[in-house]
């Protein structure tokens, strides 16, 4: 971890993002939605198809109806408005069945995640569909986790939706958790994410525990460069970071149960 998140503490709440922070959605996520976006293009007569890593390269972080819009721009054709929502509504259901079907339980976010969720308020804070990310945490096993009404969408959790980097879902998320500011520590995996907590007032760790073998790194430069507080390589590093008292040998007393800051 660096820097530590300790001088953080106390605050109360964790505002984590589910796409690759949660699980490693984000890959076949993207296989799944590049096939939409190709019929998406066929239906609008264009030729310019689009892979699933190109898609997950440009867009990460940003949902498909903030992408799709923008790649009818890049193509010189209009997309109207009730064009998008049919289209917006299939990629919804194929992304969400992809999921559902190949994502699968891993103790290495689930064990350090409970110890986190004992201490810790936590919500999910995500760009992607509410019915999306619920399909998401029952598949991984963390639903339990994740207290009811504490899931908020950027595409069905406002009045308008408005994808990340908008910080819009973040202040939603405080406002209805009543966090402001240090009161709440967002995790976050894309610049987009980063964006939209920082701008949102919330300190942010950039985690790179999903990231490509290689691009840890490079993704961990973005984060920062983007406003990350700190860099975090896996769940346990935070887990262990937050929870763990330095000054005991066994390691095992919480922080804030020892009234330590
Ligand atoms: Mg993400």
């Amino acid at each position: 971890m660096t820097p530590s998140l300790r001088p953080l503490l106390p605050f109360r709440a964790l505002l984590l993002d589910a796409d690759g922070c949660l699980f490693p959605s984000e890959a076949p996520a993207y296989d799944a939605s590049a096939d939409v976006t190709n019929d998406l293009m066929e239906s609008l007569g264009v030729a310019r198809r689009y892979t699933a890593v190109e898609l997950r390269r440009d867009h990460t972080g940003r949902n498909f109806r903030a992408t799709a819009p923008l790649l009818a721009a890049e193509n010189d054709v209009a997309l109207p408005a009730d064009v998008l929502e049919h289209w917006v509504a299939a990629e919804k259901e194929a992304v969400t069945a992809h999921l559902a079907r190949v994502l699968r339980p891993d103790p290495e976010v689930g064990e350090p995640l409970r110890r986190l969720a004992d201490a810790f308020e936590v919500a999910v804070v995500s760009s992607s569909a509410a019915k999306r990310v619920a399909a998401c945490l029952e598949a991984t096993g963390l639903a339990p986790l994740v207290p009811d009404g504490r899931l908020f969408s950027a595409e069905d959790s406002l009045p308008r939706p408005i994808s990340k980097p908008d910080p819009a879902i973040y202040s939603w998320a405080g406002a209805r958790l009543g966090v402001t500011g240090t009161e709440a520590l967002a995790v976050e995996d894309s610049e987009v994410g980063v964006r939209a907590a920082v701008a949102a007032g919330f300190p942010v760790v950039g985690l790179v525990h999903f990231a490509p073998a290689g691009e840890a790194e490079h993704l961990a430069d973005l984060l920062r460069a983007a406003g990350a507080t700190a860099i975090a390589s896996s769940w346990d590093e935070i887990a262990q970071d937050l929870l763990e008292d330095p000054d005991t040998v066994d390691g095992g007393r919480s922080a804030l149960a020892t009234g330590r800051t």
